[in-house]
């Protein structure tokens, strides 16, 4: 792999992927390795995505206590450091359109570059779960507890309540019991009922490998840690004046009150859509996964011609069925830029085309399983919905009282998801009260735009764009 300096960008380039996570590495070296020139660029210092961060340069004593799947990266992450492509990190795309230009930025100088083919496997993001008080300091996602966990070895010192559901609040709950941490609680917000409607699903599950029973003895080793552990919580409050003090909560028909300086959220995740939003491609309401998801055919090509994707940033697979994918759109750019001829990838590709569907075959019953509850998704009022410009869900409902037709006039009237996050952690909330309030299903009410820049640029590395 050439990792790469800034000053030498070429303006047009064969194969560019956006994302350097399991499925980025993986089509990279796939298509590279049936030599198509490849350029990858990650807005992360070292590959390997949320799943692998830091894999191979962690500053954990021992990396073991994140688990053997986060270990398993390591062969990957070093595969990926010695294949034949250019490598830039620390870069982010911030422009994609549908003739695949793009702009990047590294080191405060911004490019625009244009490619034959672009795979985006930029991954997924945290569902939004905005519950009243989120804005408070000593709440975050557990996502971010993790990311602290891999990339700097921190861990929460005065202990930390989780709460929502989903394998990766399992996950970090396990990794933290392995670390010492202490867990003040457990707030499992999974509706009643859920198991139930899930159970049809668990025959295939159960022959999907061992995910289940890696989740089952997680769950094993939280109950057998004594972590106190609330079901079916609803009612869910962050509260303090300018700093998280407690968090409030009903379960079991009592209500409860912990105190707590830190306060972890998490509802599953949901495929990261802004550049393929922004570039104009088809996406598609999934109600399984209750998540937009781009159009694509076998190969992961969009409704753009050219315009690929892979991993989570295409559908919630998990890692092993990200890099999967990744080498199904790898194959194919190699067979549209003539390096393979179908026979050939039809040959390559079914043994993978088998394992994805393996991977994948548990999937029905975790969504239903973890399926979020409206009240999860719908916040009371007074719940700051967008916090990057504090629109409130009573600002969201006045307007669409007013006659506003949907989530993107919503943004011309309240400001809502103008600001730095660009739409990421208000845009599915803004949706659902549109769907709520309206009595429409969100296919009807329609995915939030989004418009360049994708990620954080100054208007003056814009105006010197090279
Ligand atoms: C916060 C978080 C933590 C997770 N932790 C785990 C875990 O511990 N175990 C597990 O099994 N699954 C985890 N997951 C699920 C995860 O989605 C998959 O396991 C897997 O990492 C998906 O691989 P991917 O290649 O599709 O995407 P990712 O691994 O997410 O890789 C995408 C890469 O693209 C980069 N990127 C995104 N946008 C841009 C841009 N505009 N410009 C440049 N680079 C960009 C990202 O920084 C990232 O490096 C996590 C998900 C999230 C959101």
């Amino acid at each position: 792999m050439r990792c790469r300096g800034i000053g030498i960008v070429k303006q047009t380039c064969q194969l560019v992927v956006i994302g350097a996570g399991p499925a980025g590495m993986a089509a990279a070296q796939t298509a590279a390795e049936h030599g198509v020139d490849v350029t990858l660029f990650d807005d992360q210092a070292q590959p390997g995505g949320q799943i692998y961060r830091n894999v191979d340069t962690s500053p954990l004593a021992d990396t073991s206590l994140l688990g053997k799947d986060y270990v398993f990266g390591q062969p990957l992450v070093q595969a990926f450091r010695h294949a034949e492509l250019d490598y830039y990190a620390c870069t982010s795309v911030w422009y994609l359109d549908k003739a695949r230009e793009i702009g990047i930025l590294k080191q405060g100088v911004s490019h625009k570059i244009s490619a034959q083919r672009v795979i985006v496997a930029s991954g997924a993001q945290e569902r939004p779960m905005p519950v009243p008080n989120w804005q408070l300091p000593g709440v975050m996602t557990a996502g971010a507890g993790q990311i602290l966990l891999k990339s700097a070895a921190m861990v929460p010192d005065n202990g930390v309540v989780l709460a929502g559901n989903g394998p990766l609040m399992l996950l970090l709950a396990w990794q933290y019991l392995r670390a010492g941490v202490n867990i003040h609680a457990i707030l499992d917000t999974t509706p009643k009922g859920n198991l139930f409607r899930a159970l049809r699903y668990l025959p295939r599950a159960l022959a999907a490998g061992n995910d289940l029973w890696k989740g089952l003895r997680m769950m094993l080793s939280i109950a057998t840690a004594r972590v106190p552990y609330y079901h079916c919580v609803s009612e869910l409050r962050a509260e303090g004046d300018n700093q998280l003090q407690a968090v409030s909560f009903s379960a079991a028909g009592r209500h409860h009150r912990i105190d707590t300086d830190l306060l972890l959220l998490h509802q599953g995740v949901i495929p990261g859509l802004h550049s393929l939003q922004e570039a104009g491609c088809k996406i598609d309401w999934n109600e399984a996964q209750q998540c937009w998801q781009t159009k694509v055919d076998a190969w992961g090509e969009t409704s753009l011609s050219g315009i690929f994707v892979a991993g989570d940033g295409a559908a919630i697979g998990g890692a092993v069925a990200a890099s999967l994918s990744g080498q199904l759109t790898g194959l194919q750019v190699a067979h549209q830029l003539g390096f393979l001829d179908a026979g050939r990838r039809d040959h390559l590709a079914r043994p993978i085309i088998k394992a994805r569907d393996r991977q994948l075959a548990i999937r029905p019953f975790l969504d239903a399983l973890y399926r979020v509850a409206d009240a999860g998704m719908i916040p009371p009022d007074d719940t700051v919905v967008c916090r990057c410009e504090e629109v409130s869900a009573r600002e969201i409902r006045d307007v669409i009282a007013l006659g506003c037709i949907g989530p993107n006039q919503a943004k011309a009237f309240t400001r809502c998801g103008m600001g730095l996050c660009q739409g990421r952690f208000c845009a599915a909330t803004v949706e659902q009260i549109f769907a709520q309030q309206r009595g429409e299903s969100m296919a009807d009410v329609g995915h939030t735009s989004a418009r360049p820049p994708l990620k954080p640029i100054t208007l003056g590395q814009l105006a010197e764009t090279i």
